[in-house]
């Protein structure tokens, strides 16, 4: 290739270099661009015959075989690498695993997440990968999905807060920061309304609904300059996300002004094909997916003659894939990809990956996103009191899987790392309790139960395409000899510290669960421990809030932990010990039981009475709880000013008296209520929330500011809009209503 060809000079203007490399392309050319295939198939086939423009999955070794591909293909076009690193590098052996986002979204911290992409940014981006499929967007509204690990939990400013801050930390100084990897922002949009939890099933929303709780995070994205956005697998009244032209072309990039990249979700353009049936082949289902403004198509390689095919057939022009390419390219460009691929880097990844300072943080945001849910005053154990004994028992006391969670090392999605990261990264909880506890403190340990085993699936040991068939998950059997053990350990101890949750079996695409118990032998395992009369601490390794049998309920101490990363076993250990004060918040609220489904705290108003006849309707524990080790009294919301201007801004203050003996780092909590609306709409909505450390004994003055122009909802025809009238803002620690101050105020 001459080296003179104009779209290799970085002095030209990027259009121009986008032109000129374009006017060279063929059409083959310019399909295999679009493509983002699977590197753990072929990559000589994907690369030198498929001509992909973008891979995925891609192992350490065959990140340095796929440039030497691109270097002996005609334009040498430089490939975007992409991968899921959700929280932290997943699939990178020894990378930082922080806790799931859900757990990281329990600091209520954007600022602290920032960091964590930041840092999640400088490992990634030394190993040759561009771009993250991350941050989730989703709104949890179904605690039986299985995704619900992967978001921020169920508020939509609080969703919106933290991804933009992440989005920030992924991309750095921008697209020629070489520590900077390309955020996405997926799934768009309203993949998270399942039906039954189940997953990518029709999601039954409406224009509107969107508009009011699903899409006000990714329009935060796109404010935030991200620059990639993923669609998910849900079709919404009849029309697949695929084909959706309304929110891919008239919403995001009409009416939010995106200029980026729109990449699909796994296979999505064949599944209009072989799963929801829309397309009767893969010309149709190209010529779809471009019309309605697809960039890059995630692994569908049938993508490839497919869309050549639509331009034979005149369902596709040149002109409608040269619009597609355009962005891809225009981004490649302005990564300055074509000067510096960025291709792994040895000596960087020895001075990064898992670094003491990305450990030192993941700890710190493992301490953060503990969340104290029940305390008698058992906790903090005291270190100073004599020699205690601990019994730690239970199935995720000691189990690295579950502690890190869904999308990190073997958790199902790749190949190359079957036993996980190296198991002396992770401190669990055991691990934990060992390093911490005072010299001469006895730990003795049991898992005493099972939770889930992998057994064979009734259907058949192979799809209806050939592909083996994956094993289910059952629950374990009750194993009474291991109980009565563990028991025994309990009964012979000062504490008991039962670990309790679910499985990476239980969590993830398709595998959302029909019920939220605790399987296998733990209800049994913790009716044994709570029967020895030794105070019990609960700990909920988890990937999502899940019910509770009377026996935990009834435990000295709850700690939700969610599954808290690498370092979660030391932050437990820490919090226990009272090394550290608890401050996390629940972004979700949890469930008494699976039947109270939606159990989420911005309910709409309106319905006839507030219970089920056999259950009520509240929450287990709500959006927003969370305890210290003192307590905190709110008293004298005061608004300065209640008559607002739709432009003004609503400015009250608050005291918060620390009645206790230690300190605490408060989440102040700001909700609004528009108490006559001309549609029906939320109890009440977070508006904004602020943290500040309460010392012992202390009282704090808290300002509150909510900008009138947030105040807003969604009217009948899908405007949103502030209506103005009375308002009640509420400040509290929690979403309750019985936890909240009020006082009114007026929009004029
Ligand atoms: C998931 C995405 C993920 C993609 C690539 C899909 O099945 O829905 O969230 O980024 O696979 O692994």
């Amino acid at each position: 290739m001459p080296a003179d060809f104009p779209f290799l000079d970085p002095a030209l203007a990027v259009e121009q270099r986008v032109d000129d490399l374009l006017s060279r392309m063929t059409l083959p050319e310019k399909v295999g661009q679009m493509l983002q295939l699977d590197a753990r198939q072929d990559l000589a086939e994907i690369i030198q015959e498929r001509l992909a423009g973008s891979i995925l999955h891609t192992s350490p070794a065959k990140l340095i075989e796929a440039s030497e591909l691109v270097a002996r293909t005609r334009l040498k076009i430089p490939l975007l690498t992409a991968e899921d690193c959700i929280h932290g590098h997943s699939f990178w052996p020894g990378a930082t695993i922080f806790p799931t986002q859900l757990a990281m979204a329990a600091t209520w911290d954007p600022a602290l997440l920032e960091r964590v992409a930041r840092a999640t940014a400088v490992e990634v981006s030394a190993t040759g990968i561009h771009q993250t499929f991350s941050p989730v967007l989703c709104i949890t509204r179904d605690l039986r999905w299985g995704r619900v690990d992967e978001t921020f939990g169920e508020d939509p400013l609080l969703i919106a807060d933290l991804g933009a801050a992440m989005i920030r930390g992924y991309q750095g100084d921008g697209l020629t920061d070489p520590t900077g990897i390309l955020a996405t922002a997926k799934h768009f949009a309203g993949y998270s309304e399942t039906q039954g939890g189940r997953d990518a099933s029709e999601a039954d929303i409406s224009r509107r609904k969107l508009r009011s709780w699903f899409l006000p995070p990714f329009e935060r994205a796109v404010q935030e300059g991200c620059r990639v956005f993923m669609l998910g697998y849900q079709s919404t009244d009849g029309v697949p996300i695929t084909a959706n032209k309304w929110l891919l072309n008239d919403v995001l990039k009409d009416e939010w002004g995106f200029t980026g990249t729109l990449v699909t979700d796994w296979d999505n353009v064949g599944r209009m094909v072989w799963e929801q049936k829309v397309c009767a082949d893969y010309a149709e289902a190209a010529a779809v997916a471009v019309k309605a403004g697809n960039d890059l198509i995630m692994t569908t390689p049938g993508f490839f003659d497919g869309a050549q095919e639509a331009v034979a057939r005149g369902l596709l022009t040149e002109a409608d894939i040269d619009s597609a390419v355009r962005r891809i390219l225009r981004l490649k460009f302005e990564m300055g990809l074509f000067e510096n691929p960025r291709s792994p880097d040895a000596d960087r990844q020895r001075a990064v990956i898992g670094s003491a300072e990305h450990t030192a943080l993941n700890l710190e945001v493992a301490r953060r996103s503990l969340v104290l849910l029940r305390n008698d005053g058992t906790l903090p154990i005291d270190p100073a009191a004599g020699t205690r004994r601990i019994a730690v028992l239970g199935p995720n006391a000691d189990d690295v899987s579950a502690q890190l969670g869904d999308w990190a090392g073997n958790s199902g999605q790749v190949g190359w790392m079957p036993d996980g990261h190296p198991r002396e990264l992770t401190s669990t909880v055991l691990d934990g309790l060992r390093a911490t506890v005072p010299a001469g403190w006895e730990i003795t340990h049991e898992a005493g139960a099972e939770i889930e085993r992998l057994v064979p699936d009734p259907a058949g040991d192979t799809l209806p395409d050939g592909q083996p068939r994956p094993p289910i998950s059952e629950s374990a059997p009750v194993d009474p000899d291991r109980i009565a053990a563990a028991a025994q350990l309990a009964a012979d101890a000062d504490y008991a510290v039962v670990v309790v949750g679910d499985t990476v079996n239980l969590t993830g695409e398709g595998l959302s669960t029909a019920t939220l118990e605790l399987l296998g032998g733990q209800i049994a395992l913790l009716d044994a421990v709570a029967a020895t009369g030794t105070p019990m601490i609960v700990v909920l390794i988890n990937s999502k809030p899940l019910s509770l049998p009377p026996s935990a309920l009834g435990a000295a101490a709850i700690v939700q932990a969610f599954n808290p990363g690498m370092r979660g076993g030391q932050a437990l250990a820490e919090l226990l010990l009272g090394f550290i004060e608890p401050s996390g918040r629940l972004p979700i609220s949890a469930a008494r039981h699976v039947g109270q489904q939606p159990v989420y705290y911005n309910q709409l108003r309106g319905q006839h009475g507030s219970r089920y006849a056999d259950l009520t309707q509240d929450p287990l524990f709500a959006f927003g709880e969370g305890l210290s080790y003192t307590t905190i009294a709110y008293d004298g919301l005061t608004i300065g000013e209640p008559d607002v201007p739709a432009d003004g801004v609503v400015r009250a203050t608050v005291r918060l008296s620390n009645t206790g003996t230690r300190p605490a780092l408060e989440t102040v909590q700001a909700y609004v209520s528009d108490l006559v609306t001309s549609v029906t709409w939320a109890h009440r909505e977070l508006k904004g929330y602020r943290q500040v450390t309460v010392p012992a004994g202390e009282s704090v003055t808290v300002e509150i500011e909510i900008p009138a122009a947030d105040c807003t909802l969604v009217t009948a025809d899908g405007r949103r809009v502030v209506e103005p009238g009375d308002f009640e803002l509420l400040v509290g620690p929690n979403s309750r209503p019985e936890a909240l101050r009020s006082a009114k105020f007026r929009i004029s």
